[in-house]
C-alpha cells in the first residue's frame, strides 16, 4: 500500500503491529484490519478573490465499514498528505471500537492553509470538496466532522451543499455543525470536556490533588483552549499554553478568560502581556504536574521523550507521541499516559450522539449529552486502565488492543464476502 507511504501512516501501522504480534491476530487478517478500505483523492479548483484560479488537493479515506458507516473529521492544513489522512482514519476506527460505537474510521483533509484564504474562498472550497464527494459520502456511509483548521462553519456549508443535492435537509451528514441546524448541545466543548475529564480520573489514579496540579496545554484552539478551561475549573493552574505562532508562560497561572479575548481580537496567544514568550519547543519540556499536546501528531520523538517532565501525559491531539518516543517513556514509569484513542473519544461520542438526535429528530438537554459521555468514557477508562494493570502494559497497547480486537472479531463473525 505504497500510496499511503508518510510518517504519520508507518507509525500507525507500526502501534498496530505491536498490537497485532500481542493479540496473535494472524498473518492473513492483518492487511485486511490494516489497510484502509476505501480512498478518494481529488483536486479543486476555485477562484480566488483576485479572479485566480486555485487547486487544491483534497483526501477521503475510509478505513474500515464492518460496523457501521465511517466517521472523522475533515482538516485543513498545508502538511496534509492522502497518508496522514489514511493513519488518522485508523487510528478513528480503533477509537470507536474501544468506545463501543457503531462505526469505523474515516478522516479527509484539504492541503491549504485556512489562515491564508478568505471566507469567501474557505466557502467556496469546503462547497467544491463536498461536491466532488458525494457519490462517497452520507449518513449511512460516512459522516464528517471539524478537525484541525474546520469548524462549525465548515460543517453547515458541507450539510447545506449536500442538502442542495439531494433536495432535501439532511442534518445527519455531518456532526459538529451549528446546534441551529440540528448540531448536538455541548459537541464543540465535548473533546475537552472529555479530556479535562479523564485527566480528573487520572489525577485521582496517581493520587494528585488538582487544586495543587499545574498544567501545559500545547495548541489553543478548540480542544486546547475547552481543555484549558475545564482544567481550571476543576482548580488545576494552566501555567503554559501555545499556539502555531509561538506559546506563554507564567508560573502563576495564566488568566484564560483575559486571553480569550486577547486571542478573539488577534488570533493568537502571541503578544499576550500578562506572560513571558516561550517556544513550542520549549514548552514540552516544561516541569508541570499534566502536558496536554492538543495541536499536531508527532511532537514528542525520541528527542525530546527524556526530556518532558510531567507526572500525566494527556495526548489531546491524535498522534502526538511517536512510537519511538513510547519506547522512552515506557521506561519512565512515573509518567500515566492518557493515550489518544482514549484521551480525545469525547469529540466522535456526542458526534454519535448528534448524529443519534438528527437520525431522530430528537434533540436531548447538555446535561443530557453530558452525562451519557461521561459515562462512555468512563467505562473505556475503567477497561483499558484495568488491562493496563492486570496485563502488565502501557495503557496506549491496552486501548488499541480493546479497539483492535473489536473490530477483528466483527470481521471474523461477518465472514469474508464472497
Ligand atoms: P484547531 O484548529 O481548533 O486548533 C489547533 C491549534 O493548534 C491552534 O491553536 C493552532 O494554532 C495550534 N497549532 C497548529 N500547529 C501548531 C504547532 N506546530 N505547534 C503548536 N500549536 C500548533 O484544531 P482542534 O480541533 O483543536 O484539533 C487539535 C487536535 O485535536 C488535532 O490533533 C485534532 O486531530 C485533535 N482532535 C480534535 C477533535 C475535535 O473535536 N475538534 C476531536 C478529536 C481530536
Amino acid at each position: 500500500m505504497e500510496i499511503y507511504d508518510h510518517p504519520t501512516f508507518r507509525m500507525a501501522c507500526q502501534q498496530f503491529d505491536l498490537v497485532a504480534d500481542r493479540l496473535q491476530i494472524l498473518e492473513n487478517e492483518r492487511a485486511r484490519l490494516k489497510f484502509p478500505k476505501r480512498s478518494m483523492t481529488v483536486a479543486l479548483p476555485i477562484r480566488c478573490d483576485d479572479g485566480s484560479v486555485q487547486v487544491f488537493s483534497g483526501y477521503r479515506v475510509q478505513h474500515h465499514l464492518t460496523l457501521g458507516p465511517t466517521k472523522g473529521g475533515l482538516r485543513y492544513h498545508p502538511d496534509v498528505t492522502l497518508g496522514e489522512v489514511a493513519a488518522l482514519a485508523m487510528w478513528m476506527s480503533w477509537k470507536c471500537a474501544l468506545t463501543g460505537l457503531p462505526y469505523g474510521g474515516a478522516k479527509g483533509g484539504i492541503s491549504c492553509d485556512p489562515r491564508a484564504l478568505s471566507k469567501g474562498e474557505l466557502e467556496r472550497l469546503t462547497r467544491r470538496y463536498t461536491q466532488e464527494m458525494i457519490p462517497f459520502i452520507g449518513p449511512q456511509i460516512d459522516v464528517m466532522a471539524p478537525d484541525l483548521g474546520t469548524n462549525e462553519q465548515t460543517m453547515a456549508w458541507i450539510m447545506d451543499t449536500y442538502s442542495m443535492h439531494t433536495g432535501y435537509t439532511v442534518p445527519s451528514i455531518v456532526t459538529g455543525k451549528p446546534v441551529a441546524l440540528g448540531g448536538s448541545l455541548g459537541r464543540r466543548e465535548s473533546t475537552g470536556r472529555g479530556v479535562a475529564y479523564l485527566i480528573n480520573r487520572a489525577m485521582d489514579t496517581v493520587g494528585m490533588n488538582a487544586g495543587e496540579a499545574t498544567a501545559v496545554v500545547q495548541g489553543f484552539g478548540n480542544v486546547g483552549s475547552v481543555t484549558a478551561f475545564s482544567l481550571a475549573k476543576y482548580g488545576v493552574k494552566v501555567v503554559a499554553v501555545s499556539d502555531a505562532f509561538g506559546g506563554l508562560f507564567n508560573a502563576n497561572g495564566i488568566n484564560l478568560w483575559e486571553l480569550e479575548k486577547f486571542v478573539a481580537e488577534t488570533k493568537s496567544v502571541v503578544g499576550f502581556k500578562e506572560a513571558d514568550p516561550i517556544s513550542n519547543e520549549r514548552l514540552l519540556e516544561l516541569k508541570c504536574d499534566i502536558l496536554v499536546p492538543a495541536a499536531l501528531e508527532r511532537q514528542i520523538t525520541e528527542k525530546n521523550a527524556a526530556k518532558i517532565q510531567c507526572r500525566i501525559l494527556a495526548e489531546a491531539a491524535n498522534g502526538p507521541t511517536t512510537p519511538e518516543a513510547d519506547a522512552i517513556l515506557e521506561q519512565r514509569p512515573e509518567i500515566f499516559i492518557i493515550p489518544d484513542i482514549l484521551c480525545n473519544a469525547g469529540g466522535v461520542i456526542v458526534s454519535y450522539f448528534e448524529w443519534v438526535q438528527d437520525l431522530q429528530s430528537f434533540f436531548w438537554t447538555e446535561t443530557e449529552v453530558m452525562d451519557k459521555l461521561f459515562r462512555i468514557l468512563e467505562h473505556a477508562f475503567t477497561q483499558t486502565l484495568t488491562m493496563s494493570r492486570k496485563e502488565k502494559i502501557a495503557m496506549r497497547l491496552a486501548a488499541l488492543s480493546l479497539g483492535i480486537k473489536r473490530v477483528q472479531e466483527a470481521k471474523k463473525i461477518r465472514g469474508l464476502f464472497p
